[in-house]
């Protein structure tokens, strides 16, 4: 038997001692049982049957516990044992709960004006069960109803108290983040698919720019064309992300501002030494990366730091 077992096993035996011990002796209804109650529990089932109307009403037999109910102030009588067994669960990781079933054995119609005074039992603790919500133990009290000393009814009740299962489903791999591509910048994202890094030139003063826009910071003129550039640069600026987390990247990361060999510069990922080892004026050398996902292929132009200058 595994450790894991034998702790279980211990805690079954604990938890068994509270089976037949009272929960609650002598409790009492917080109100005689009443019209207004029944009135409103009636339409709040939809419950339209005659008899629990008029003169001669009777409560309906499903009531039978709520006459029993303490409310948020909770009711008299209670002994602690109940509350001690949840403990004892809780302190063993089966911090959850869900109601299972209810079972209620009638013996006489409740009326109002009926005070009902109840016996609550921990009737039984399960052996250790594995549910598909979690390993825990099933425990079932016993209420016995009263009312002027003749018992009117028993409500069974029963909790499943768990160790809530862990649920792992394989995440779905956090998609990259697309580029944002328009009409001024796509000649750009096709190089990059292609594994060439082009620099915007412009025609008229032969200015080079980047990131890509529709005119030339010089002189104003709109037409350009590209060159290649080289891909040789070195780390102009960075920063390292720490926070906030985002799922498709892993932090700490470097980000770097790097200056290309050509003279304009460009963020994007240094890689190739750790983030804390990226330094102003590393060499480095453009690298593509392929990402491959649901959405489809993205390409992506990082930097390694050139070997020997990390
Ligand atoms: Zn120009």
């Amino acid at each position: 038997m595994s450790a894991r077992g034998v702790e279980a096993d211990e805690l079954g035996a604990r938890l068994k001692v509270y089976e037949g011990r009272p929960a609650a002796v002598a409790g009492v209804g917080k109100d005689p049982v009443n019209l207004p109650m029944i009135r409103h529990w009636c339409e709040a089932m939809g419950d339209t049957n005659p008899a629990y109307e008029g003169p001669d009403a009777i409560a309906p037999p499903t009531m039978l516990q709520a006459w029993t109910m303490g409310g948020l102030s909770g009711h008299t009588g209670r002994t602690g044992a109940y509350d001690e067994l949840l403990g004892l669960l809780d302190e063993a990781g089966c911090t959850s709960v869900v109601a299972t079933d209810c079972e209620q054995e009638y013996l006489r119609p409740l009326r109002p004006g009926d005070e009902v005074v109840f016996d609550t039992l921990i009737e039984s603790v399960s052996e250790r069960k594995t549910t598909k919500l979690g390993a825990g133990y099933f425990v079932t009290t016993r209420t016995d109803v009263r009312a002027a000393g003749e018992l009117v009814g028993t409500h069974r009740f029963r909790i499943l108290k768990y160790a809530p299962a862990r649920r792992t489903p394989p995440a779905p791999r956090p998609r990259r983040p697309r580029p944002v591509v328009n009409r001024d910048n796509a000649g750009f994202w096709e190089g990059v698919a292609e594994h060439r890094l082009l620099i915007q030139r412009c025609t008229d003063c032969g200015t080079l720019r980047h990131p890509w826009l529709p005119g030339c910071n010089a002189c104003g003129c709109l037409e350009w064309d590209t060159v290649e550039a080289s891909g040789e640069g070195t780390v102009y600026s960075y920063v390292v992300m720490h926070h906030p987390p985002f799922p498709a990247f892993e932090p700490p990361f470097a980000v770097g501002l790097v200056e290309l060999a050509e003279g304009v510069r460009m963020v994007s990922s240094v890689v190739g030494v750790p983030y804390d080892k990226v330094r102003i004026g590393l060499a480095v050398r453009v690298e593509f990366r392929t990402y491959e996902d649901d959405e489809g292929t993205l390409v992506l132009p990082v930097f390694r730091v050139v070997e020997g200058d990390g």
